[in-house]
Formats: structure tokens, C-alpha cells, sequence
């Protein structure tokens, strides 16, 4: 069995890489909470119906990278390649969409079929929010906030800058579609096969091609702006109004379309320099009509996702576990009282291990090796006397402390 490897594209988090892992997510958490959004857990796998319905049948997700299987009872699920759709489905399911507003946190594993390189996984993970409910460009602005918020209190957010856009409402996505096509078909020569399937059903996901020859083709591509609805156009204008109160910093960046198809107005996506083909940490936007292709009422709704590994790899150094205190026998009767010394320890929430292996000096030295902020040693002489010789390891001060106040001077 020496031969088995993970498989491509997933990977094992141990050590640092777990600690980074948990770092983001429970921050994530914990800033979302002060926005008021509470935890969902939706399933890993879904009927298939739930992405292919609406991600997009042209979106590269769909088109390629889902890990899409018939069950044993020959029923089609996909294991999740994103948290939006199954938030979606399950607000309808649960009879939700009469209680709105709903402000969703989500963090778990997606899966997509894709070429695994620096930042880009086939099993990774993600932590998102959904602002389900309000209609208003406020609550974009409110979203982005909470995402640049986490950005900050992971020491990333100067690393990063958000990029805005609009992708109008229905009316001036239709002018711009067919701006959109008559501009590609002018250039078909240069279009990937994917992409002349794209213009066919949906031009706009041309935009987000990741083809070298498209993206030159993309690059003079008409903008949406001349074709916005003065709606739409109004909405935008007080989303950028919001982010500056709220002090988010932006710049708009036209070309920002998104890979999936369920957006309208706002899209938005926080890029790094520091990641290169792999430069969106965060991305989102607003829309309004998934919840009503899941089979429920027309909801309006705005979110975002952010890879974990991704911010991960911009944190400078991950999170440090915490030093153990290392409890020391010496000799077999101090055994016993060091073992409940050790117990009121971790009763205290103290991370407390045993050093029990070879002479006083292997045992110190494992304690080193541990990273001990302290050891506790504890000979017969000081069982008599009620003790344990308690050393700093930091300050190098050692004290003998009466054995039941231990764990209070070490919290
Ligand atoms: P990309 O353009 O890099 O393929 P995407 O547009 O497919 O990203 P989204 O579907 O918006 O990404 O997902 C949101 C975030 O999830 C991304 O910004 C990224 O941080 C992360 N992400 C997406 N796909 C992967 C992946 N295969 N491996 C690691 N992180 C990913
Ligand atoms: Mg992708």
C-alpha cells in the first residue's frame, strides 16, 4: 500500500496548515457573528439538479468542473462546487422565504474538477456569507463590509483590493448581450471552442474566459456602462456611495463579470497580487433570482465566498498552538501525585502533558522539545511537603508552589 497517495488535488491539513485553516474560519465566524449572520450547514452532496439549474449551463463549473456521480439508487448528486445554490435550496426546503430577512455563514469543503496548481485545489474550502431579503444596494454595501472586516483581522487586507462592478438589471443585460454579440461574432476567428458555445447561450461568460486568445479578444470588449437602466445605473452610484461610509476602499474594475450565472447589479471580487494566476481571495455579488429557480418565491439576495487556503497563504505566519505546561515525576511515587496535578491542569484549561520517559534530563529535554512555557517537577521530598517546584520556562524563575494552587498559578 506504499503506492497510495492523496488523491489529486486534495490534501491533508496537519500541523500549521490546520492551525491557518481554523484561524481563518474562525475568524471569519466571529466578524460575521457581529454582523449578525448566523451559521448554516448545508450537505456536501446535493441532487445535481441544484447546481446545474442554476450556476449556469455555460459556466465553467458546469461545463467542467463538477464531481457529479449516479448514486447506487441511480439518483444524479454532485458533491457541492460552491455554498450559494445549497444555501438557496435550503431556504426553500425549510419554509424560509416567508422569514426574511436570512443572514447566512457558511464554511466547509467544495469540490471542483479543476488542473491543481499554487491556490487552486480540487477538494478545498471556502467560508461565505448570504444576506438573503433585502433589496436594497445597502446590504451589498453591507456584505462587502463584513468581507473586508474579515480581510482586516487577518492581517491580509493590505494585500488585497476590492474590485466593483456592475452587471445592470435585466433590462440592460439584454442591450448588453446583444452589444456583447455582435462584438464576439466580429471576432469569432479568435474565440475558443468553449467560448463560441458561450456565444451562443450566454456572451457575457465570454468575459470570464480564462483562455489566452479570448482574453485578447476580451480585453476590447464594449463595457455594460453605456447600456445601464438609469436604475440600475442609480443603484450602482449608491452602492459606491455606501462603501465609502462604511470606508471600504474600491476601485471599479468593468470587466469583473463572474463565473457563475446567477448575478445581477453588483459583482465584486477581492484581488492579491500575491497569489498570481490564482488573485481572487473573495468574490460575490448580488442575486436576485436564484432563489426562485430553486423553486421559490422571487428573493432578492447578496453574498460572497472567500477560498480559506487562499487567505491562508496570505496570512504571514500561522497561529502559533498553545505551550504546554510539562508535568515531571521523579521517581514512582511521584507518579500519582503528578498525575493529578497534570488532571487539575487541564481542568483549568491549561494544556498540560506528562513527562515520563527516561532520567530528569531526557524528561526536561522533551519538555523543551514540546515548547513547555512551564514545568512542574515534583520529587519526594516535595510530596512531603505538600509541593511541586513550578519553573517559568520564559523567565527561567523556578518556586515551589503548594500542589493545589498550581493550576491557579499557571491559568
Ligand atoms: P477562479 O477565477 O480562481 O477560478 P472562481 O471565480 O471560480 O475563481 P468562485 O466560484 O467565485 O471562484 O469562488 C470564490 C473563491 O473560492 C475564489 O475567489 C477562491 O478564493 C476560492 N476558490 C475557487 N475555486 C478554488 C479552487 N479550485 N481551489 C482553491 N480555492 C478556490
Ligand atoms: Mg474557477
Amino acid at each position: 500500500m506504499t503506492d497510495l497517495q492523496p488523491a489529486r488535488g486534495t490534501h491533508d491539513l496537519i500541523g500549521d496548515d490546520l492551525r491557518r485553516h481554523r484561524h481563518v474560519a474562525e475568524t471569519a465566524r466571529r466578524i460575521a457573528g457581529t454582523y449578525g449572520f448566523d451559521e448554516w450547514i448545508t450537505p456536501i452532496f446535493e441532487d445535481t439538479r441544484v447546481f446545474s439549474r442554476t450556476l449556469g449551463e455555460t459556466s465553467d463549473v458546469v461545463m467542467k468542473e463538477m464531481y457529479t456521480f449516479d448514486d447506487r439508487g441511480g439518483d444524479s448528486v454532485t458533491l457541492r462546487p460552491e455554498g450559494t445554490a445549497g444555501v438557496c435550496r435550503a431556504l426553500v426546503t425549510n419554509g424560509l422565504t416567508q422569514s426574511l430577512p436570512q443572514k447566512v455563514f457558511y464554511a466547509g469543503p467544495m469540490f471542483r474538477y479543476e488542473r491543481p496548481q499554487k491556490g487552486r485545489y480540487r477538494q478545498f474550502h471556502q467560508i461565505g456569507v448570504e444576506l438573503i431579503g433585502p433589496s436594497e444596494p445597502l446590504a451589498d454595501a453591507e456584505a462587502i463590509a463584513c468581507g473586508w472586516d474579515i480581510l482586516k483581522a487577518l492581517g491580509v487586507a493590505a494585500d488585497t483590493i476590492l474590485e466593483i462592478n456592475t452587471l445592470g438589471d435585466k433590462e440592460s443585460h439584454a442591450a448588453y448581450r446583444d452589444a456583447l454579440i455582435a462584438y464576439f461574432s466580429a471576432h469569432q476567428g479568435a474565440l475558443s471552442k468553449d467560448s463560441l458555445t458561450r456565444l451562443e447561450r450566454n456572451p457575457m461568460r465570454i468575459l470570464d474566459s480564462k483562455d489566452e486568445g479570448d482574453r485578447s479578444v476580451v480585453a476590447d470588449a464594449p463595457t455594460i456602462v453605456p447600456y445601464l437602466t438609469d436604475a440600475a445605473a442609480a443603484f450602482y452610484a449608491q452602492l459606491k456611495d455606501h462603501l465609502g461610509r462604511f470606508g471600504v476602499p474600491f476601485r471599479e474594475n468593468p470587466r469583473i463579470v463572474r463565473g457563475l450565472d446567477y448575478y445581477g447589479h453588483t459583482a465584486f471580487e477581492f484581488v492579491t497580487l500575491k497569489l498570481g494566476a490564482q488573485g481572487t481571495v473573495m468574490a460575490g455579488g448580488r442575486y436576485d433570482g436564484l432563489v426562485a429557480e430553486m423553486g421559490g418565491p422571487r428573493t432578492p439576495a447578496v453574498g460572497w465566498a472567500a477560498g480559506i487556503e487562499r487567505l491562508g497563504m496570505l496570512m504571514d505566519a500561522a497561529p502559533a498552538p498553545p505551550a504546554p505546561v510539562v508535568v515531571v515525576p521523579i521517581g514512582d511515587a511521584a507518579e500519582a501525585t503528578a498525575m493529578a496535578v497534570l488532571q487539575s491542569l487541564r481542568a483549568a484549561g491549561i494544556r498540560a502533558e506528562m513527562g515520563y520517559r527516561g532520567n530528569l534530563k531526557r524528561r526536561m529535554e522533551r519538555a523543551n522539545k514540546l515548547g513547555a512555557r512551564a514545568t512542574v517537577i515534583i520529587g519526594d521530598n516535595d510530596i512531603a511537603a505538600g509541593v511541586a517546584q513550578v519553573k517559568d520556562l520564559t523567565t527561567g524563575v523556578q518556586e515551589a508552589i503548594a500542589l493545589d494552587a498550581i493550576a491557579a498559578r499557571l491559568s
